[in-house]
């Protein structure tokens, strides 16, 4: 079954997405981890699937300006390093989550 986001929304003040699926988990994203996972063609090389894009290029104050969904499957985000091409679909973003939620929950509150 293909999950979509039931809730997202971007915190600025913790720097996190938090999104909410309709299986009704809820994870935290850090912005700059998401902007880190990019996979646009200037980011990511199209025929080599090499990453192009390196962690210490991004600022580490980025955060999305424009949040916009493409279609019912994907979000596009406009980030504040000016980056626009960016399309995350929701299987990709879920996939994030799932990746990083060990260290998510062992965060200190
Ligand atoms: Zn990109």
């Amino acid at each position: 079954m293909q999950l979509t986001p039931q809730a997202l929304r971007a915190l600025k003040d913790t720097s996190v997405f938090e999104i909410t699926w309709t299986d009704g988990k809820t994870f935290q994203l850090p912005f700059k981890l998401v902007r880190s996972e990019c996979p646009c063609a200037e980011c990511v090389h199209e025929i080599t699937g090499e990453r192009i894009l390196q962690p210490e290029w991004i600022p580490d104050d980025i955060r999305p300006t424009e949040l916009s969904y493409a279609g019912n499957y994907a979000l596009r985000i406009v980030w504040s390093d000016r980056h626009a091409s960016g399309i995350f679909t929701w299987e990709r973003l879920h996939g994030l989550c799932s990746h990083y939620q060990a260290v998510l929950v062992s965060q200190p509150i």
